[in-house]
């Protein structure tokens, strides 16, 4: 692996004096912290998952453990390009070579072990599948998270994973089940979350007739992660291979049967709802509606998307479009919020860095112009999500129930050391607007939010051939110019120039582009106006060019999940994108721990300022 042992970034720091507004630099300082802290340095993987609706918070293996590694492995280099920290480098430099040792004969395989005896059993897999085997086996999709992990160690580290990525592909394309134009990945094929591959070969290679099949309850999320990693592969190398994995891949995923359908309720099924066809004159099948299970429609509409960008597929791009904007429907879209497990009430944290990754993509491919509802989701959900007051989870789980005694747990199952502070810097699982109702983590959740932060990071300014683009007033430290934000305190962002350059700003839709003045030096500096973007010309080294305008304070009302059992009804007050309150018509529950505590302090007029450390690495990864 070489250099690769490396996985500290290099680059520079420098003091700098910045408003003290959401750091996104900081929040990746904290998430690497919060995912190390999380890891089982005795079986070198994570506790999956953390409770804390207990006077005994505790973090707990889980069989998605090892498929999940590699989502933390890709999160870590990422928030340390981002931050720069050398937070517990060793044990990061462990994991890694824990996670390759995995790798063999083309896949990346949960190996058996009587240490782990958890690792067969994942939802309902035990009704669906029976008990499992003493055998190794690969999850598809983990096999497809380890090659963009490999992908993230060589964009930030540089390292050489080029022949392991290889290799993965070439795994992946040989146990596909083909047919016709199309593959995919059998539900029966093995045990634990189904589309798993056993050491011994497919057990079962029929195709799916729906989406809800296997213990997670979609067949196209199980696709979808190979689809994002093929195409990524094919993007990075060239490699025909990975190129046709994703489109035979695509054409499955897309296929109507998996599609469409409405969400009824319906006291008489399971779980009080069922599917029903869409109405006339609604075709939900042909634009990438999802009845229930956000995120894991999301997979499959990012490795589609990701597909139809490498490859060119206007189709594929108007079906990604179109489920976008039909999960935005669904929730409190300035908020950030989007109900993702109806017919409940709930928003994943994956789903938050799905919704980041997905309205960049589709912005840069021309779809449409997203900047807004990602401001929305990371200056509010994402943000909140985030774990980062110990003390106050501290006191919520004291004022919690004693914990239950849990005598058939097998050892090394769970701990229960230090569980809250451990804990700070990852990401709640599911949360309703304003609160986390048995507050809890999930990992997978932990490794998509935190690439959301730097998905957003990235994005946030686009520096080259002279210029630098500013999609998100949000402080940054860049190459060619430092962004420094006041927002939400103030409506104003001061660019301060590094190296000569044009400046372009992107005003929020709140803004009206005529009341903005742009400053350098007490000056007033003319501007170029195109869509929602201002552009300032030749601006020398040293310059700071000031963007002002007015900020208000807008009260507004919204019903959720209206006319269900679980229709909620909220007042939010918004400073620009930023939510200052959040606030459920319903008063909180003991269980419920509480959001977007504290953000009064947000609605003085003048941002307080902070000293701090700014990094820059001398490294970018644009391809994620
Ligand atoms: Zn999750």
């Amino acid at each position: 692996m070489g250099d690769s042992k490396n996985v500290v970034p290099a680059g520079s720091f420098y003091e700098a004096e910045i408003p003290d507004t959401l750091d996104l630099a900081a929040r990746a300082g904290l998430a690497v912290r919060g995912m190390l802290n999380t890891l089982d340095p005795s079986l070198m993987t994570m506790y999956g998952l953390a409770h804390f609706n207990t006077r005994a918070p505790f973090l707990r293996h889980w069989s998605a453990d090892i498929p999940l590694d590699p989502k933390l492995a890709e999160s870590l280099p990422l928030m340390r390009l981002m931050c720069g920290t050398d937070f517990q480098a060793p044990l990061e430099q462990d994991y890694r070579a824990e996670l390759v040792s995995r790798i063999d004969d083309g896949l990346y395989w949960d190996r058996y072990t009587p240490r782990r005896p958890w690792r067969n059993i994942y939802n309902n897999s035990m009704e669906l599948y029976g008990a499992g085997r003493p055998e190794d086996f690969a999850s598809v999709w983990g096999v497809a998270r380890m090659i963009r992990a490999l992908a993230a160690w060589q964009g930030a580290n540089g390292a050489d994973t080029a022949a392991l990525s290889a290799a993965l592909i070439g795994g992946l394309r040989r146990i596909a089940v083909d047919r016709d134009d199309y593959s995919y990945y059998p539900h029966r094929g093995g045990w634990h979350d189904g589309f798993v591959y056993p050491r011994s070969g497919w057990i079962d290679t029929s195709e799916a007739q729906r989406d809800r099949e296997g213990p997670e309850g979609s067949v196209t999320c199980a696709q979808g992660h190979q689809i994002y990693a093929a195409a990524q592969h094919y993007a990075l190398t060239g490699d025909p291979v990975a190129k046709d994995l994703a489109a035979r891949l695509s054409r499955y995923v897309m296929k109507p049967k998996f599609w469409g359908g409405t969400l009824a309720l319906d006291p008489a099924k399971p779980g009080g709802f069922d599917i029903v066809p869409d109405a006339p004159f609604r075709h939900g099948a042909q634009f990438g509606h999802w009845p229930i299970h956000f995120h894991a429609r999301a997979i499959p509409l990012r490795g589609v998307l990701k597909c139809a960008m490498a490859c060119g597929d206007d189709r594929a791009l108007e079906f990604v479009r179109a489920a976008y904007e039909f999960t935005m429907s669904q929730g409190i879209r300035r908020l950030g919020w989007i109900n993702t497990h109806p017919p409940g009430i709930g928003c994943e944290g994956c789903a938050l860095g799905d919704l980041v990754g997905l309205a960049i993509r589709l912005t840069e491919a021309g779809a449409g112009d997203y900047w807004d509802d990602i401001d929305a989701v990371v200056r509010n959900q994402l943000a909140e999500q985030q774990i980062t007051d110990a003390p106050a989870l501290a006191a919520f789980c004291a004022a919690q129930p004693e914990d239950q005694p849990r005598t058939d747990v097998p050892a090394g199952y769970e701990t229960t050391d230090d569980a809250v502070n451990r804990s700070v810097g990852v990401f709640f699982g599911i949360t309703k607007p304003g609160a986390v109702t048995d507050p809890w983590v999930m990992h997978c959740c932990t490794g998509n939010a935190s690439q959301g932060l730097y998905y957003a990071w990235e994005g946030a300014l686009r520096e080259g051939d002279g210029a630098a683009v500013v999609n998100l007033l949000l402080n940054r430290a860049g190459r060619i110019v430092d962004v420094d934000s006041h927002l939400p305190h103030a409506g104003r962002v001061d660019v301060r120039v590094k190296q000569a350059c044009r400046v372009s700003v992107r005003i929020p839709h709140w803004v009206d582009l005529g009341a903005v003045e742009i400053r350098s030096r007490g000056a007033a500096v003319p501007a170029e106006r195109l869509g929602r973007y201002l552009t300032v010309r030749d601006r020398p080294a040293g310059d700071v060019v000031t963007f002002t305008f007015p900020l208000h304070e807008r009260t507004e009302s919204y019903v959720v999940n209206q006319g269900t059992p679980v229709e909620e009804a909220y007042v939010c007050v918004f400073r620009g994108s930023t939510a200052v309150s959040v606030q459920c018509a319903t008063a909180l529950k003991p269980n419920d721990f509480p959001l977007y505590r504290g953000r009064d302090s947000l609605r003085t007029s003048q941002a307080p300022l902070k000293q701090t450390a700014r990094f820059l690495a001398d490294r970018q990864f644009a391809e994620w």
